[in-house]
């Protein structure tokens, strides 16, 4: 099978194409024939070298698939051969035809979805789920600030806490990303490369501020973020790439709560509780992934340079 391969750690272009022998399955194993993998920020941390967990080398990147069970092993339950499927981790990887993988980690792919949405579920979804309902305890009635609405894990939290009940307002840095965080539930949308959006958000609470916030970019809105909190208000810090500097006081003052969150800190039993829900929600209509471009599984460089750039819309997936 055909398959990206990282030998070292570095710039995109060190992933190459490579024809690999087609996986078996052992017990408890199934092989997916992958029609779209997802691609997220995460891998091109990690195809540089500066993630905290480093693979072994070689490796092929990538935990979020979708596609057909093609072989399963001795001992499987769940799955037959044919079952269209996403995958929430693989054992060699997303990035190529096929991904031997443990049944646990593989989850049904409800019709209405197709491929390329099934592939834009796991880490983006279970994120948005595991901040809002594990980490913020977020409540129906309650306002949430998705700061960072237009990408994988944004447009993931909208939906979530719209079929909640909450009151949703996103942030977009561009007018396609912010319409597009309209048409999947935000209640309002606002500009993070306005300088007067926050004063915004407080006339949209009518000074009260929100009681939650998802932060995808924590290093340059932490500290804005606690002064835009109600009362016993969560800010889950989801993405970070570098250091801000905060004034504890903004926090002290509302009973605040900064949450960190991983998504591979959630134990077992939470992970496989996010599945069922997200499936649930797929299957409902509630949960509909964007998707935004798509690559040739070849042109996985490109596709780690666009999912770093600015003005994101929906998903990037890679066709194999
Ligand atoms: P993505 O699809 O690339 O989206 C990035 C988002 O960040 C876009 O909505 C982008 O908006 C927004 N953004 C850019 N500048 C911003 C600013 N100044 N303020 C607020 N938002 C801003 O990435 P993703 O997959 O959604 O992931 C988002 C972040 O979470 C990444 O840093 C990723 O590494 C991290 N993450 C963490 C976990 C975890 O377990 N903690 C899991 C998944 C992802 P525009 O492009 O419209 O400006």
């Amino acid at each position: 099978m055909k398959a990206i391969q990282v030998r070292e750690f570095g710039p995109p272009n060190v992933m190459q194409m490579v024809e690999l022998h087609d996986p078996a399955p052992g017990r408890g194993q199934v092989v997916v024939r992958i029609h779209a993998v997802g691609v997220n920020p995460v891998e091109t941390y990690i195809r540089s070298g500066a993630y905290a967990r480093k693979p072994e080398l070689p490796f092929t990147p990538g935990a979020d698939a979708a596609g057909v069970v093609e072989a399963v092993g001795e001992g499987v339950r769940r799955f037959r051969v044919g079952d269209r499927v996403y995958t929430a981790g693989t054992i060699t990887g997303a990035y190529a035809e096929r991904a031997l993988c443990d049944e646990s980690t593989v989850h049904a792919l409800p019709e209405r979805a197709t491929f390329a949405q099934g592939a834009a579920v796991n880490i983006p979804y279970a994120t948005a789920y595991r901040s809002l309902f594990h980490r913020a305890h977020a409540a129906a009635g309650e306002t949430v600030l998705v700061h960072g609405a237009t990408g994988g894990v944004g447009i993931a939290g909208v939906q979530l806490a719209r079929a909640h009940g909450m009151t949703v307002i996103g942030t977009g840095g561009t007018p396609e990303g912010r319409a597009r965080v309209l048409a999947e539930g935000a209640h309002h949308v606002l500009d993070h490369r306005d300088p007067g959006y926050l004063d915004a958000l407080m006339a949209l609470t009518e000074g009260r501020g929100v009681d939650v916030i998802l932060e995808m970019l924590s290093n340059v809105n932490l500290g804005k973020d606690l002064t835009v909190l109600a009362q016993g208000g969560r800010v889950v810090v989801i993405g970070c790439r570098g250091t801000v500097e905060i004034n504890p006081r903004e926090a002290m003052a509302r009973d605040a709560a900064i949450l960190g969150m991983v998504l591979m800190n959630g134990s077992e039993r939470e992970i496989h509780g996010i599945h069922a829900a997200l499936v649930a929600g797929l299957e409902n209509g509630t949960l509909r992934p964007v998707v935004g471009r798509e690559f040739p599984l070849a042109e996985a460089p490109a596709a780690h340079e666009a999912v770093l750039a600015p003005g994101a819309l929906g998903k990037i997936v890679l066709l194999p």
